[in-house]
C-alpha cells in the first residue's frame, strides 16, 4: 500500500500502510458478516418513515436543529424506559453511527498527551480512530474466555494511568459480556486516575445484563455509547448516541462538525424511537436463533463463544480459519474473517438464512 500513494499527495506518514476499514461487501450472497440486523423495518415504519420524511423534504433549503432537540428528548425517554433510569435530553449526544460519536470523544477528550487504553480482542474501530486522533494506545488484553480479568485489569490500570479507557459489552467479536459489578469496578479505578470510561454498548438489547447507563447517577465519568444500527435494525440510517453527565455532551459538542445531523436523519430516527417495540420486534426470534446456531455449530464439533449478541464466534477448525472463510464463500455463505488467528464471526440472519449457513458449515465439515 505505502508506494501506491503518489508522490505530490500530502497523506500523512503514519497513515502510509493502513487500509480502509470495511468488511467486503459481496453482492448475491447470504451476508452474516457485519451483525445487522437481517428483518426489514416493518412496513408500518417504513410508512410512517416516508411520510415524516416527505414533511421535512420542503424545508431541506434549511440547516437541520445543529442540537438535535427532538430527536434527543426521544432518545432519553427510550434509554431511561429501557434501563430504569431518569435521564434527559442534556445526557444524551446523537451522531452518525456511534462511530461518529467515538471519534468525537477521542478529538475531544484524545490527543497525543491522552492515553486511551482497550481489551483485546475487541471492536477494532477504537483503536483506529486512536491513530487518527494521534491518541496513543494501549492493548490490554482479555483472559482464555474473553473476559477482562478485573485484577489484572486494575493492575494496568493504574500503571498505564489513561485517559481514556475502552470496554465493550457485549464485546465484539467474542459475543461475551461483561458483567456490571466488573463494570462498576473499571468505573471504581477510572474516576481514580482520571479517566473517562467508554462503554461501547452497541448490542447491549440483545443481552440480559443490565445496562452501565444505570452507573452514570454515582459516576459522572462513565460514557455509554449506543447504536440503532443493531438491535433497531436501522443501520442504513446511521444513528448512534451517547449517554453521559451532560459535561461530556458539552465537551462532543466542542468537536463536532456544524449541521453534522441531517433533518432527514433526525426525522427518520425520531419516527423510529415512535416505534421502537415494534422496530426491535425480531429480537426475540434472534436471540432464540442464536442458541439454535450455537447448538448447531457446537454439533459439528467446532467451539462456539458464549454469545450475549447477535453474532457468534467459534473456533475448533482443522485447517485455517481463513480456508473455511472462502469455502463458505464460494458456496455463496459470507461471514467475517475478523484476522483472529483460529476463529471465525458469524452474524446470525433470518432463520432461513441461518439454515443456509448450517447446511453450507456441515457441507465442508464431513
Ligand atoms: C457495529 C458497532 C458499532 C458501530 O455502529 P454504528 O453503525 O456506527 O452505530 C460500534 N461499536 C461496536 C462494538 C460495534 O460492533
Amino acid at each position: 500500500m505505502a508506494s501506491a500513494w503518489p508522490y505530490w499527495l500530502p497523506i500523512r506518514a503514519d497513515l502510509y500502510g493502513i487500509s480502509p476499514y470495511g468488511a467486503p461487501q459481496i453482492s448475491d450472497v447470504v451476508a452474516l458478516n457485519t451483525n445487522e440486523n437481517p428483518f426489514e423495518l416493518p412496513k408500518t415504519v417504513q410508512d410512517a418513515i416516508v411520510s415524516r420524511v416527505s414533511e421535512v423534504v420542503h424545508s431541506l433549503n434549511r440547516y437541520p436543529d445543529r442540537d438535535a432537540e427532538a430527536l434527543r428528548s426521544k432518545l432519553a425517554e427510550y434509554i431511561s424506559k429501557t434501563t430504569d433510569t431518569n435521564v434527559t435530553r442534556e445526557n444524551i449526544w446523537a451522531a452518525n453511527g456511534s462511530n461518529e460519536i467515538l471519534q468525537t470523544i477521542m478529538i475531544a477528550c484524545g490527543g497525543a498527551d491522552h492515553l486511551a487504553l482497550g481489551f483485546t480482542p475487541s471492536y477494532s474501530v477504537h483503536p483506529l480512530i486512536a491513530q487518527l486522533t494521534r491518541t496513543p494506545w494501549f492493548a490490554g488484553t482479555r483472559d482464555q474466555d474473553f473476559a477482562i480479568d478485573i485484577a489484572v485489569a486494575k493492575k494496568l490500570i493504574l500503571e498505564k494511568n489513561p485517559s481514556l479507557i475502552f470496554v465493550t459489552t457485549p464485546n465484539n467479536p467474542s459475543g461475551t459480556s461483561t458483567p456490571l459489578t466488573h463494570i462498576r469496578e473499571l468505573a471504581d479505578l477510572a474516576g481514580q486516575v482520571g479517566a473517562l470510561l467508554i462503554v461501547d454498548e452497541a448490542y447491549a438489547e440483545f443481552s440480559q445484563e443490565a445496562s452501565a447507563v444505570g452507573l452514570i447517577a454515582d459516576f459522572q465519568h462513565v460514557v455509554v455509547v449506543r447504536t440503532m444500527s443493531k438491535a433497531f435494525a436501522f443501520a442504513g440510517t446511521r444513528l448512534g448516541y451517547l449517554v453521559a453527565h451532560p459535561a461530556v455532551v458539552n465537551a462532543a459538542l466542542i468537536a463536532r462538525l456544524p449541521y453534522h445531523l441531517s433533518s432527514i436523519t433526525q426525522a427518520a430516527a425520531e419516527v423510529a424511537l415512535d416505534h421502537a417495540e415494534l422496530m426491535q420486534g425480531e429480537i426475540a426470534t434472534i436471540v432464540s436463533e442464536r442458541s439454535r446456531v450455537a447448538e448447531a455449530i457446537a454439533s459439528m464439533g467446532y467451539k462456539p463463544v458464549p454469545s450475549a449478541a447477535n453474532f457468534i464466534l467459534f473456533s475448533g477448525f482443522t485447517d485455517e480459519a481463513s480456508a473455511v472463510w472462502q469455502r463458505l464463500l464460494d458456496q455463496g455463505i459470507l461471514i467475517r474473517d475478523i484476522g483472529l488467528r483460529g476463529y471465525l464471526r458469524v452474524t446470525i440472519g433470518t432463520p432461513a438464512e441461518n439454515d443456509q449457513f448450517i447446511a453450507a458449515l456441515r457441507g465442508i465439515t464431513e
